[in-house]
């Protein structure tokens, strides 16, 4: 056993697999990996115990968890989740795209579910020292990058559900992946889902929440009977007000050229709180779209589609970046966004973002950790 330092201090045991790939095995396996099926040598774990904290933080091989049937979060879904990506800069370096806002989230979403905080420092400890041995694995074809899935779980043994578990565990594994939706920027029709809720207030929508999408997937599938990409979320209350599509947040835009606009639904505590998003909000403005935080009903994307005053529609979310949305269709028909294309304000915040993720654009905006 070996042990490896991060640049804050923390020590994390090293358990170096046996069963590395080669490099050529590792070439064909990130040669064409898609998203989300492939992954590297090694994953992070860190165990918690009520009273004693976090301890036992170490890199080991990637494999299957041995977990008791009777483990809490078998049953009563305390996990939550983060989603990152390391990428490859043209220095050479490996870096992640604001990960200590992915930190405070996995705090926020533990705070909801009753969970230990996760100190910042063992976040980006954990990813630091996986990138030291997996970095390698980082893809470096245009739009691939690493995709980085930390979560945690409650891993008490027992039935009792009077009280939230008294342990857990952290880990986080590592996903070479290419680009998220397959055929490159493609516009994607979507479903209003007038039958199925994600969230509603006081619930857990913006936690990252494993629960969240169980609850999810028969209203995807709903929308892919209709004929759709994705579905799109409404509010609980009014089945009215538009909130997300699938697992990104959505941004509209108003007229176009000079005059364009920016508009996204406000967090009012059902829907999750993308860091695209917030990044979007800052480069905006920054690109000269004026940009506002506003609910939007289903009635006035409608009506203002067919006038023309809305241009252009888009999601975001850090696996697929900006997607731009086509159609839309729901129960009282169907309507076309722009001319169902890619738009342009759309391509421009993606070409921004994506420039600052790759490295190939100064960050001035402090987003950028460079780790090795
Ligand atoms: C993760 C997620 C997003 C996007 O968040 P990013 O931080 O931009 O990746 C949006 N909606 C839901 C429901 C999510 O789970």
């Amino acid at each position: 056993m070996n042990s490896s330092t991060t640049t804050s201090g923390l020590t994390f045991d090293v358990r170096l697999s046996a069963q590395r790939k080669t490099p050529q095995e590792r070439a064909q396996l990130l040669d064409n990996p898609g998203f989300g099926t492939v992954f590297t040598d090694h994953m992070v774990a860190i165990d918690y115990t009520e009273g004693e904290g976090w301890y036992d933080a170490r890199l080991e091989p990637y494999g299957p968890l041995t977990l008791d049937p009777a483990t809490a979060a078998l049953h009563y879904a305390q996990e939550i989740f983060e989603g990152l990506k390391a990428y490859r800069h043209p220095t050479g370096e490996a870096a992640c795209f604001r990960p200590d806002a992915n930190a405070a989230r996995l705090n926020r979403s533990a705070r909801r579910m009753a969970m230990p905080e996760l100190p910042e420092e063992l976040f980006l400890g954990a990813i630091e020292t996986l990138l030291q041995h997996d970095s390698e694995w980082i893809p470096t074809q245009p739009n691939s990058s690493l995709y980085l899935r930390p979560f945690m779980f409650a891993t008490d043994v027992g039935l009792g559900v009077n009280h939230p578990s008294r342990s857990y565990r952290f880990v986080l594994i590592a996903s070479p992946s290419g680009p998220y939706f397959s055929g490159g920027i493609k516009p994607v029709t979507v479903w209003l889902s007038e039958d199925y809720t994600r969230a509603a207030p006081g619930g857990t929508g913006q936690a990252k929440f494993a629960g969240n999408y169980a609850a999810s997937f028969v209203a995807q599938s709903q929308a892919v009977e209709q004929g759709c990409d994705q579905v799109v979320w409404l509010d609980a209350k009014e089945h009215r007000w538009v909130e997300e599509m699938g697992g990104m947040n959505l941004f509209f835009v108003f007229g176009s050229g000079d005059d364009a606009r920016l508009l996204t639904p406000p967090l009012t505590g059902t829907l999750l709180p993308g860091i695209t998003r917030d990044s979007l909000l800052s480069l905006g403005p920054e690109l000269g779209f004026p940009t506002e935080e506003s609910p939007i009903s289903t009635e006035e994307w409608r009506r203002a589609a067919r006038s023309g005053e809305l241009t252009e529609v888009f999601a975001c979310g850090t696996a697929a970046v900006i997607t731009p949305v086509g159609h839309v269709k729901s129960k009282d028909g169907e309507f076309t966004i722009g001319d169902g294309g890619a738009g342009p304000v759309t391509m421009g915040l993606r070409e921004e973002l994506v420039a600052l993720q790759y490295g190939t654009r100064p960050d001035t905006h402090g987003w950028v950790r460079i780790f090795d």
